[in-house]
C-alpha cells in the first residue's frame, strides 16, 4: 500500500460510506493483519469483515422536491450524489452506511457554480420550504451534514460547495490570501506554495475538508500550541445568508464591537454559507527540530506538557500519547507515555528552543530520544495520516471504534481524566463486556490541555449504535460534570447539541437564535445543528 493509503485501484469518485476515494484504504490482507492486532483481546477476524454498500443496493426514497427549470443544471438527483451527501464520517455514519440505511438522503444535491447561483439556490429553498445543508468536504463527525431536519420542511437540499474553490488573490505584503470556501486542503496548500506561503492548518481530515468547513466548525489544525483553531487566521469573511451577503473589512485587528468574523466562525452552516475568507498566511517553514521523550508515569508527562505549554517556547508539536495510545499507534510498547515534540520556523535555528524543552522534560524524569526515521515520532506521524483508513477498517471488523475530545483547565485535569476514564470503562463493560480507552493531548494551552480519547470495544452485530450511544452518553455526562467542554474542535453538529445547550449560557443561546432569525428568517439553514429544528424555525 502506498503512503496515502491506496491499494492502487482508485477512481476519481468519493466513497459513499467512508474515507477517501473508491478503491482507497486497506487491502483485504491488511484488514486481516489488523484483525490480528485485536485478536488477543477480543474475537475479531476476517470472517466478520463488513461489506461496504454499493449505490445499486440502496433504496432511496423518491425525491420530494423537483429542481426549478431555471436552476436545473445546478442540481442533481443522481442516487450516487444523494448517497454521497447523506453522511459525514463518524462511527454512527459508518455503521448506518454498512446497514444500507440511507433514510435521510437529501432530496436534491445542489452544486452552485458561483456565488450568484448559490444565492438563487438559497432563495429557491426559502420559497419552497426546503432545508439547505451546506456541504464542504463532508468530513463532519458530529452529524453536521446529515439532512435530518425533522418534519417542518418540504424536503432537503445538500449544498455542495466544490465549485466555489481556489486561492483567489494573494497579498504578499500583508501576508494574507483570499480563498474560496469550498477549497479542499491539498488544493489550498498547492496554490499557496508557488508564493512560498502556507496556511499551516493541518487537521487530520485535511485531505477531504475545506476552508469553509474549517471556519464553520472552528476546526483545530494539528499544530499543538499557540494558534491551533482556524479562527486565529481569519482576517475577513464573506457569507451568503438568506437575507443577503455579509462581507467584513480586511483588518489586522479591530476593537470595534463584537467580532463579526467570530459570529460566523463556528456557525456550522446555520447562519449562511461562507463563500470566501481572507486568511492570514505564513512563509513555509524550512528549519525544524524535534525529539520524542518517554515517561514511565503519565502524571510526569502531564506535568511536563504543562510546563512546556506555559514556557513560551510554543512548539509546533507537543503531543502527549498515553501508554495505551502509544501502544495502539505503534509508537511504543505500552510501558511508557510518549511526548512528541517539534519546532519549526521559516526564520531562525530552533536548536536552543529544543534544548530548553528537553531540559524541562529531563526535570520531569523524561528520557529523551532524538528524532529519526524509526523514531516513535515518525511512527506516530504515519499512523496519524493513515488514521482515517485504519478507522474504517476497524469498523469493518465489527468493533465499536470512535473518538471524543474535549478541553479542560490544568487545575482540574487529574480528577477530570480519572472520572472520564472510569465512566467510559464502566459503560464499555456494561455495553460491550470490555474495551480499551486511550488518551492523547491534541493541543496544550498555557491554561489547559485538549485531551482526545479513542474507544475500541467489541461490537455486537446489530447493536453497535446502541453500544456506542451508551458509551458516548457516559463520556459526555462525565465531561460536563467534571468541567470540560463537549467539544474542543469536532464541533456541535446534531450529535452534540443536547450537551452544547447545557454548556453555554441560555441567554447566549437566545441571542444566537435572535441572530439566526435576522439572517435566516425562514429557518432553512441546516436545521437541527446547534439548536433544535423548532428553534431554527422560531424566527418565521
Ligand atoms: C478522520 C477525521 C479526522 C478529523 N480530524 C480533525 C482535526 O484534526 N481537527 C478538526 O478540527 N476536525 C477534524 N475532523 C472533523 C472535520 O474534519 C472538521 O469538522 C472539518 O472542519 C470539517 O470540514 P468539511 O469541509 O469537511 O465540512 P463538512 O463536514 O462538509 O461540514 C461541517 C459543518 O460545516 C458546515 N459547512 C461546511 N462548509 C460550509 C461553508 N462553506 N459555509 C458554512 N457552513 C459550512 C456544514 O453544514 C456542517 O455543519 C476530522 C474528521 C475526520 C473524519
Amino acid at each position: 500500500m502506498s503512503a496515502n493509503g491506496t491499494d492502487g485501484q482508485t477512481s476519481a469518485r468519493r466513497k459513499i460510506w467512508g474515507w477517501g476515494l473508491e478503491g482507497e484504504g486497506l487491502t483485504p490482507s491488511e484488514i486481516e493483519q489488523l484483525a490480528g492486532t485485536f485478536a488477543g483481546r477480543w474475537e475479531v477476524g476476517a470472517g466478520r469483515v463488513l461489506e461496504p454498500p454499493r449505490v445499486d443496493e440502496l433504496e432511496l426514497r423518491a425525491p420530494r422536491l423537483a429542481a426549478p427549470a431555471s436552476l436545473a443544471a445546478a442540481f442533481s438527483t443522481e442516487p450516487y450524489e444523494r448517497a454521497a451527501h447523506t453522511y459525514g464520517r463518524s462511527f454512527r455514519d459508518l455503521v448506518r452506511a454498512f446497514r444500507r440505511d440511507y433514510a435521510h438522503a437529501p432530496d436534491l444535491v445542489a452544486f452552485p457554480r458561483g456565488e450568484d447561483e448559490l444565492v438563487s439556490v438559497l432563495e429557491w429553498c426559502g420559497e419552497t420550504g426546503a432545508a439547505a445543508i451546506p456541504f464542504g468536504g463532508g468530513s463532519s463527525v458530529v452529524g453536521g451534514v446529515e439532512p435530518d431536519v425533522g418534519e417542518g420542511y418540504r424536503g432537503t437540499v445538500s449544498v455542495d460547495l466544490r465549485h466555489l474553490a481556489g486561492v483567489l488573490e494573494v497579498d504578499p505584503v500583508s501576508r494574507a490570501a483570499r480563498i474560496a470556501g469550498g477549497t479542499l486542503g491539498p488544493a489550498l496548500e498547492a496554490q499557496l506554495k508557488p508564493h512560498g506561503l502556507t496556511l499551516r492548518h493541518f487537521p487530520q481530515s485535511f485531505e477531504w475538508s475545506t476552508l469553509g468547513g474549517w471556519i464553520a466548525t472552528r476546526s483545530g489544525g494539528h499544530f499543538a500550541t499557540l494558534y491551533t483553531h482556524i479562527d486565529e487566521f481569519v482576517e475577513a469573511i464573506r457569507v451568503v445568508t438568506p437575507r443577503g451577503t455579509v462581507q467584513t473589512r480586511r483588518l489586522p485587528g479591530s476593537g470595534a464591537g463584537p467580532s463579526v468574523e467570530r459570529l460566523f466562525s463556528g456557525s456550522e452552516g446555520t447562519l449562511g454559507v461562507i463563500t470566501e475568507a481572507w486568511m492570514r498566511v505564513q512563509p513555509r517553514p524550512r528549519l525544524r527540530a524535534g525529539a520524542s521523550v518517554r515517561f514511565a508515569a503519565f502524571g510526569d508527562a502531564v506535568d511536563c506538557a504543562r510546563e512546556i505549554a506555559q514556557s513560551g517556547l510554543h512548539p509546533a508539536n507537543c503531543r502527549l500519547l498515553g501508554h495505551e495510545e502509544a501502544l495502539l499507534s505503534g509508537s511504543g510498547d505500552g510501558s511508557h507515555a510518549i511526548l512528541v515534540l517539534g519546532f519549526e520556523s521559516a526564520d531562525h535555528d530552533l536548536g536552543p528552543w529544543l534544548a530548553r524543552a528537553l531540559e524541562i522534560c529531563a526535570s520531569h524524569r523524561g528520557q529523551v530520544r532524538e528524532e529519526g526515521k524509526s523514531d516513535p515520532a515518525a511512527v506516530w506521524r504515519s499512523a496519524f495520516l493513515r488514521g482515517p483508513h485504519l478507522r474504517d477498517a476497524v469498523v469493518r471488523l465489527g468493533l465499536v471504534a470512535e473518538t471524543f475530545e474535549t478541553a479542560v483547565t490544568w487545575d482540574r485535569f487529574g480528577p477530570f481524566h480519572e472520572g472520564v476514564l472510569a465512566a467510559v470503562r464502566q459503560a464499555m463493560d456494561r455495553a460491550c463486556g470490555g474495551g480499551v480507552v486511550t488518551c492523547r493531548f491534541t493541543y496544550v494551552y498555557p491554561d489547559g490541555p485538549a485531551p482526545y480519547y479513542s474507544v475500541y470495544a467489541p461490537g455486537r452485530p446489530g447493536a453497535e449504535l446502541e453500544q456506542w450511544d451508551e458509551i458516548k452518553l457516559a463520556a459526555s455526562e462525565a465531561i460536563l460534570a467534571l468541567g470540560g467542554t463537549i467539544t474542543h474542535h469536532h464541533a456541535v453538529g446534531r450529535d452534540h447539541r443536547r450537551w452544547y445547550l447545557r454548556e453555554v449560557p441560555s441567554l447566549f443561546t437566545d441571542a444566537l437564535r435572535g441572530a439566526k432569525a435576522e439572517l435566516d428568517p425562514a429557518g432553512i439553514m441546516n436545521p437541527g445543528v446547534l439548536m433544535s429544528p423548532a428553534a431554527a424555525r422560531s424566527g418565521r
